[in-house]
């Protein structure tokens, strides 16, 4: 062994995920992040967990392990790993809930689609997986929160099917919170949602993917088309258009044509919907060696035409832009 290396001085690290996030997940676990490394468990087993001492001990050891070059074996070669830089503020201003799989659709992209999902009926509330509103008002009684920037992202399953759904925006409502996204199917209105619209805390985002209910049924396997667009209009109509999001994410062989998203962009104009986002199946973008068809293009081109003639937003999330770049996608 070269001596030299020993005294070699270590690369230090930050994860700002490690630092400030909290993901609760369907494993049961507390963790840092949910990104491909899914980097070490603060707590391996919420339904039988330590106290919230044992959780601020287990993540100031890996922040340490960081800041001496010790970089856990989850978080090798993650892109979240950047060079260390001094920080004392270790609060929590983004929460992911995940301890739920329950949703009452089954679209046939879905994530979980093939693990986890049970496909339950519109109005059935299935139980959670672990408590997760006791932790989270530990964290704030401790002052573990940041509460102005605090960003809720539920994720899971739908949350009109999470038991407690209403309580958990309630609690952090009331005890403090800067943002709370809700990704949903839109099939169940719910007063909660249009409360927290009303309020300004919250954006909903729904992915319709169609302008036809044939298509709708086809991708989502349920008959709701209708309904979602009935319960988008109340939303709107109770609490205007900023914070209401419409994602089309374009399916291979399924809505992947010039005329259902022309018909999707009139149904959106006549909605008074004002941010559209376009994404493509990540199946497609994830397992690689996918060349961008031509039409794809014609769509991405439509979009870019129809939100600049009727002054509404265009998002494209980063990844799927820089595949559309390049033409391609790769493993
Ligand atoms: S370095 Fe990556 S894997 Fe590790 S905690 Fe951060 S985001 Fe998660
Ligand atoms: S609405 Fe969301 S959670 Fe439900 S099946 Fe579709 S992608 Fe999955």
């Amino acid at each position: 062994m070269n001596l030299l290396n020993l005294f070699k001085k270590k690369k230090s690290y930050i994860c700002e995920l490690m630092n400030n996030h909290l993901h609760f997940s369907c494993r049961n676990a507390l963790e840092p992040c949910c990104s491909a490394n899914v980097g070490p468990a603060f707590v391996s087993d919420l339904s039988n967990r330590e106290s919230i001492n044992d959780f601020v001990k287990e993540k100031m050891k890996y922040i340490k392990m960081l800041k001496d070059g010790e970089i856990p074996s989850n978080c090798k070669n993650c892109v979240h790993l950047k060079p260390f830089e001094k920080t004392t503020d270790f609060r929590i201003n983004k929460i992911t809930l995940n301890h739920y799989t329950q949703c009452n659709c089954a679209c046939i992209y879905c994530t979980q689609g093939n693990r986890t999902f049970e496909k339950i009926k519109e109005d059935e509330n299935k139980p959670v997986l672990f408590d997760v509103l006791k932790f989270i008002n530990e964290l704030y009684d401790n002052d573990l929160i940041d509460k102005q920037k605090l960003y809720i992202d539920f994720q899971g399953g739908n949350i009109s099917c999470l038991k407690n759904h209403e309580e958990i925006i309630n609690t952090f409502l009331h005890r403090g919170v800067g943002t709370i996204y809700i990704p949903t199917n839109n099939i169940v209105y719910l007063p909660v949602i249009e409360k927290l619209l009303v309020s300004k805390k919250g954006e909903l985002c729904t992915a319709l993917d169609s302008g036809y209910k044939e298509t709708y049924l086809k991708i989502k396997q349920v008959d709701k088309f209708d309904k979602s667009i009935d319960n988008l209009k109340r939303y709107i109509s109770a609490a205007g258009n900023d914070s209401i999001i419409i994602k089309y994410i374009i399916v291979n062989g399924y809505n992947d044509n010039l005329d259902e998203f022309k018909m999707f962009m009139d149904k959106m104009i006549e909605l008074n919907v004002k941010i559209i986002v376009v994404d493509i199946d990540y199946r497609d973008i994830i397992d690689g060696a996918f060349t961008i068809p031509k039409h794809y293009y014609d769509i991405v081109h439509y979009a870019e035409q129809t939100c600049k003639e009727h002054h509404m937003d265009l998002g494209i999330p980063p990844y799927t832009k820089s595949v559309l770049e390049r033409g391609y996608s790769i493993k």
